[in-house]
């Protein structure tokens, strides 16, 4: 090989360049990254909701040698404690070796998805067939939403205090729902409509049924048999909606794409490939040296707003649990803590990189990302990592091997968005975003590449072990 010359040996020491995953790693470790993805897999299609993915969760902790945690239990090194909250939400923690108020290293992701949910009172007829009203959850382009399969998830709680778990669409023989829309013939002056307006919030009214209760005696034949069919079930009546949470998703299970398979197409991957990723990781630190703390929050999609979103307290009463028996004050735990705010960021588009300012946006395949601050305009709206524990954190990345990027979400001034790091900040926890890149973030049918996830599993690893 003919020698470097003067020119190329200092652009290698003074350029930062990045990777490409599938350049740099070896095959053995390609396929590493793709068995990775098959459980990945596997755990979107079982968690198409927060609900569901915290019951997959709690049975993936407790096959690990996770337990509830008991407030005012002593916990010692390598004890596995978890916290469901009401089913929507879970923490949970490995102890460290080294004592709590040296500070715990946490994981903290998000694992509700923009949705249609039900209305409250959402059963209708109109012209022999009958209709859900929705009201959309987290930021959707709504016209993505219409002519595909959609599924049913989620509970309705019965006044005598029993919920009915529902989830119809995801087995090969159950049936399916679709939003419908106008033939091209006849949408002259809908195509006149802007983008955003192409389909609009009231016209998200998904298809349920067109056959009749054979009864001359009654109208809404359509809406009875509906109801009917739902009583014979499930056991609830229209009224029970009241007390509902029901919404629809896209019934499309996780598929690999690409001829190489290096991608993966799926429902749900803001946020549960960071969900999965950092919990796998967590689950395999199983001797950390600090405690660490795994949180799969909920209602990121519309600000953490609620009880079971990371605006409220149950993080921090979670380690004020872990504190307490110590007599050790929270406070100090917290401000000697550290957070991998772990969730997406979008990956540049080839047809759409004009959004994206090249040099510091994202790429599908470079690996994880780190992502110093997000926001808009002026920064508004997020907490940005310090230079600091930048620092520290490509230090433990680069030490360990694993292939990282920047990222920021999207050219000056062009848009912008938030993440959870935000509500981990105002604990006085230093903290950064870390996640994966995806394409079509917050569409029904969402791209990552598969080197991607695994790059971000590791990082998790290494920052938490
Ligand atoms: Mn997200
Ligand atoms: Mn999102």
């Amino acid at each position: 090989m003919a020698e470097k010359s003067e020119g190329e040996l200092l652009k290698e020491k003074l350029f930062y360049v990045r990777k490409n995953t599938t350049e740099v790693m070896n095959d053995s470790d390609i396929d590493k990254a793709f068995d990775f993805c098959e459980g990945y897999k596997e755990f979107l299609n079982l968690s198409k909701t927060e609900r569901e993915a915290v019951d997959t969760a709690v049975d993936l902790l407790s096959q690990n040698g996770y337990s509830e945690l008991v407030p005012g239990t002593r916990y010692l090194p390598g004890d596995k404690v978890y916290f469901n909250n009401r089913g929507k939400a879970i923490v949970f923690a490995t102890i460290g070796q080294k004592p709590i108020e040296y500070g715990v290293k946490i994981a903290a992701s998000h694992i509700d998805s923009p949705r249609l949910d039900l209305k409250p009172n959402p059963l209708y007829e109109d012209s022999d067939m009958a209709l859900f009203k929705t009201h959309y959850y987290g930021g959707i382009k709504k016209y993505q939403w219409t002519t595909i399969a959609l599924a049913m998830h989620g509970v309705v709680a019965k006044k005598d205090g029993s919920i009915i778990k529902v989830s119809i669409g995801e087995s090969a023989d159950d049936p399916v729902f679709c939003i419908t829309d106008l033939l091209p013939h006849l949408a002259q002056e809908q195509s006149k409509r802007t983008l955003a307006d192409g389909i609009r919030g009231e016209e998200l009214n998904i298809l349920i049924g067109s056959r009749a209760f054979k009864d001359d005696k009654v109208s809404e034949k359509v809406k009875l048999n509906i109801l009917n069919l739902l009583f014979e079930k499930y056991g609830f009546t229209e009224e029970d909606f009241l007390s509902a949470d029901l919404t629809f998703v896209p019934a499309e299970k996780a598929r690999d794409l690409g001829f190489d398979r290096s991608m993966i197409g799926s429902y749900g991957h803001d946020d549960r490939v960071c969900a999965y990723t950092s919990m796998m990781a967590a689950i395999d630190a199983d001797s950390p040296e600090f405690t660490t703390v795994t949180v799969l929050s909920d209602r990121e999609e519309i600000g953490s707003y609620g009880n079971t979103g990371l605006d409220s307290d149950y993080l921090k009463n979670f380690i004020a649990d872990l504190c307490e028996p110590y007599n050790i004050d929270v406070r100090k735990v917290l401000s000697n803590s550290k957070c991998l705010s772990a969730d997406v960021n979008c990956a540049l588009d080839p047809s759409f990189s004009d959004v994206g300012e090249r040099r510091n946006a994202s790429l599908l395949g470079y690996g994880v990302v780190v992502t110093k601050y997000t926001g808009a305009r002026g920064k508004s709206g997020t907490s940005e990592a310090s230079a600091e524990f930048m620092s520290e954190i490509r230090d433990i990345l680069d030490n360990a091997g694993v292939i990282w990027q920047l990222g920021e979400l999207g050219k000056v001034d062009i848009g912008g968005g938030g993440t959870v790091a935000l509500y981990i900040a105002s604990m006085d926890i230093d903290v950064v975003d870390v996640g994966v890149p995806v394409l079509s973030m917050h569409a029904p049918f969402e791209v990552v590449s598969k080197t991607d996830v695994y790059m971000t599993y590791r990082a998790f690893y290494e920052f938490l072990k």
